[in-house]
C-alpha cells in the first residue's frame, strides 16, 4: 500500500445529489458536526492546508458535500455542518435528509469524525448522529475542539467526563483537539489512516 499523507489531499467534487458522489470504491472518512464547531478548521489542520475546507462562512451555508482525495483509493468529506438555527426549517430537514441519505447508502465510509466545541460537547443533534452511527455499526471518533479555549486540567476533565457518557459505546472515541494550537492534530491523523485501512463494514 502507497504511503498516505493527508497533506496531499485535493479538492475532488462538491455534491447537491447522491448521483453526483465520486464512485463508491475505495474508503472515506467523513467529518460531521454544528455549525461553527470549527469542523472546517479540523480538516484544514489534519491536512495542514490552509483553505482546503472553508472556514468561517456564514454558518450553514454550505449546503453541498464536499469530497477530498487523498490517494488514489481514500477519501475526507466534508458534510453539510448541522444544527444551525438561523436556517429556515425546510433546509434544516433538506440537510438531515442529505446526511442521513449518505450515512445509509455510503459503502466506502468507514467512520464518521463528529467535531463538537468542547465547551458544549454531546448536544441533542450530536447525541442523534452518535445512535444513527451505532444503528448502522459506524465507528465515530468526537474531536473535543477549541481545547485552547479552555485550561489543560478544565480539557483533560472535560474529556474524562465524554469518555464516561459514553462508556456504552464500544464504537466511539475522543480526544482533545485545537485547530489553532496544533495539538491532537497528528493523532487525529492516525486515527483516520487506521479506519480507512479497515475493511469494509458488513452490509
Ligand atoms: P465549521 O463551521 O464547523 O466548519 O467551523 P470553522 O472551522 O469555520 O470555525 C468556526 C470558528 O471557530 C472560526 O472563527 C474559527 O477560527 C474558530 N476555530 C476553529 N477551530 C478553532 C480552535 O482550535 N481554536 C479556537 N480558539 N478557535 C477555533
Amino acid at each position: 500500500m502507497s504511503a498516505v499523507n493527508f497533506t496531499n489531499a485535493s479538492y475532488l467534487c462538491a455534491a447537491h445529489l447522491a448521483r453526483q458522489w465520486p464512485t463508491d470504491v475505495g474508503a472515506e472518512a467523513a467529518f460531521a458536526g454544528r455549525s461553527n464547531v470549527g469542523k472546517s478548521s479540523a480538516i484544514n489542520a489534519i491536512t495542514r492546508q490552509k483553505n482546503l475546507a472553508h472556514t468561517g462562512k456564514t454558518p450553514g451555508r454550505t449546503r453541498q458535500i464536499v469530497f477530498f482525495q487523498v490517494a488514489a483509493e481514500y477519501r475526507l468529506v466534508d458534510l453539510p455542518g448541522y444544527g444551525y438555527a438561523k436556517a429556515a426549517r425546510g433546509l434544516r430537514e433538506h440537510w438531515r435528509k442529505i446526511i442521513a441519505e449518505y450515512l445509509r447508502a455510503r459503502a466506502s465510509l468507514r467512520a464518521l469524525i463528529i467535531p463538537m466545541d468542547i465547551r458544549r460537547p454531546l448536544t441533542e443533534l450530536d447525541q442523534t448522529m452518535l445512535r444513527r452511527c451505532a444503528e448502522i455499526n459506524l465507528p465515530a471518533h468526537i474531536l473535543l475542539t477549541k481545547a485552547d479555549k479552555l485550561s489543560r486540567a478544565r480539557g483533560l476533565q472535560t474529556l474524562a467526563r465524554v469518555q464516561a457518557e459514553l462508556q456504552t459505546a464500544p464504537q466511539v472515541s475522543v480526544q482533545l483537539f485545537s485547530a489553532t494550537r496544533g495539538h491532537g492534530v497528528n493523532a487525529a491523523a492516525q486515527t483516520l489512516l487506521e479506519f480507512l485501512q479497515t475493511a469494509p463494514r458488513p452490509s
